[in-house]
């Protein structure tokens, strides 16, 4: 570590000594910046990075609701409006019971970068709830959905702030959301993306972040001259962004083997079909099951619930080409980044946000992995919310190949810029230092425009 970078972690620990995820979340980050500050002063004296740490606004605020009991019950809501230099604050909602203040900062870091890599107009933020959707009727959903907006209100709007799903938002919450704020405003606008198709939804919008990823390790691979064709995947999780990629994963001619849930995981030896991957979405979307039911219905699969007391997850301990961990930060441990490169996996592509350890990402960096981070390789899902935010605006709806084909060019410029800005700086074929610097310095260079504000 150099003594700027020690200095700046010295000085986010002491602000926010529990805030773990958004310590690890920085120091990456400012790893990177140190090589642009050595060539460009002015971003240091102008302190740009002191700044960027700093959240522009933090809104945390009391959400009571009632249960099907008749109890009452309060959870905490927050949102971090981290960074409006290039656009409104953008970046999704989190529901669920992990969520705190750390973690929703990390998120909001991340988000600033990647939506710098996205070609568009678009701030970060993010927001949520340790609100626990599992488990709860849609009633209690709703109930508990409306409690939150009835404070979130006042704070967003289309050219404010403009939240979006992530773990536990989904369609319905987006509906209840969207709902109780028009309600609450008198106005339909595009206040919140991820909406339904017939009330100003993107098509792609659900498949955004899952395609993105494996258009994001096609790139990649084709560094190589390779493809997606024939490769074995890891897939880890099983909602959103794990359905998505496992689709795309199968439309390029590639074999999915595994999903995920926080009770354990499938390994499924002869591949998931489009039948399987059907049974998965249902299982997941409508009836809200465990992902144990696939190795109930599918004899070819076997499931391995999750063992609190191994030192890694078997889930990253199969014979495999690529990998795409999409369900949480810190899924995978440095035993387990071992664990895939001993079984031949050389592509990363992250749908999750984070989901690599730092000492994990060093053995991927000694192994020579192609090593597409989230910020980077997961960029696909608010790249089209993005694209949402244009159609409202526009009061047009584009096609399903119109958004796919934006999705798939904004891909290939996110993997282009990661590249040439890597090159720039000295570290060629490195995505990490690659996606930081380009993401930095596009939304450094508009703090410098704006002044100190
Ligand atoms: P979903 O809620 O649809 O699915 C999350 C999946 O991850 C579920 O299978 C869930 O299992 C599992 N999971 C969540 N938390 C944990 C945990 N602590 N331990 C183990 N498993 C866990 O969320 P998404 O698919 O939308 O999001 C997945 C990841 O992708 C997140 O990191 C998110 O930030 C990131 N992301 C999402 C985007 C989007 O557009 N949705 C955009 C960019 C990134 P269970 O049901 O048992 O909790």
């Amino acid at each position: 570590m150099s003594e700027y970078v020690g200095k700046v972690m010295e000085m986010v620990k002491a602000k926010d000594p529990a805030q773990p995820e958004f310590h690890q979340a920085v120091e990456e980050v400012a790893d990177s910046i140190q090589i642009v500050y050595d060539k460009h002063p002015i971003y240091r004296k102008m302190k740009v990075l002191e700044r960027i740490i700093e959240p522009e606004r933090v809104i945390l605020f009391r959400v009571p609701w009632v249960d099907d009991q008749g109890d009452v019950q309060v959870n905490r809501g927050f949102r971090i409006e981290m960074n409006s230099a290039i656009g409104p604050y953008k970046g999704g909602l989190r529901f669920h019971p992990s969520v705190n203040l750390g973690i929703l900062k990390f998120l909001a870091f991340e988000q600033v970068f990647k939506n710098g890599l996205t070609t568009l107009p678009m701030g970060g933020g993010k927001g949520g709830s340790d609100f626990d959707p599992k488990g709860k009727s849609d009633i209690e959903v709703m109930r508990f959905t409306q409690s939150f907006m009835s404070e979130l209100f006042r704070h967003i709007g289309p050219d404010t702030d403009v939240p979006a799903g992530d773990i536990g938002v989904g369609g319905r919450e987006v509906g209840f959301l969207f709902g109780q704020y028009k309600k609450l405003r008198n106005e339909f606008t595009g206040v919140l993306t991820g909406k339904g198709l017939n009330w100003g939804g993107s098509l792609i919008r659900p498949e955004a972040t899952g395609y993105g990823a494996v258009y994001f390790a096609a790139e990649m691979l084709a560094t190589r001259g390779e493809s997606l064709e024939g490769k074995t995947c890891i897939v880890s999780g099983s909602g959103n962004v794990a359905q998505y990629t496992a689709e795309k994963v199968l439309d390029l001619g590639g074999k999915v083997v595994t999903f995920s849930d926080s009770g354990g995981y499938v390994f499924d030896d002869e591949g998931v079909d489009r039948d399987k991957l059907a049974f998965v979405m249902d299982l997941k979307n409508n009836r809200r099951g465990r992902i144990s039911e696939y190795a109930e219905k599918y004899p070819s699969a076997v499931y391995t619930p999750l063992d609190p007391n191994l030192d890694h997850n078997p889930l990253w301990d199969h014979k495999a080409d690529c990998a795409f961990p999409s369900a949480t930060q810190n899924e995978v441990n440095a035993v387990d980044a071992q664990n895939l490169v001993n079984q031949g996996v050389y592509v990363i592509s992250e749908g999750a946000n984070m989901p690599t350890v730092p000492a994990g990402v060093d053995i991927f960096m000694e192994n020579n992995v192609l090593y597409g981070l989230g910020k980077a390789a997961n960029a696909g899902g608010v790249a089209v919310s993005g694209l949402e935010m244009s159609q409202n605006s526009l009061r047009l709806s584009w096609t399903r190949e119109e958004v796919d084909n934006r999705l798939k060019g904004i891909m290939t410029s996110i993997h282009t810029q990661c590249l040439e800005a890597a090159e720039a700086y000295g570290k060629p074929g490195n995505y990490i230092h690659g996606a930081n610097i380009a993401g930095f310095l596009k939304v450094a260079d508009a703090m410098l425009d704006q002044g100190v504000v």
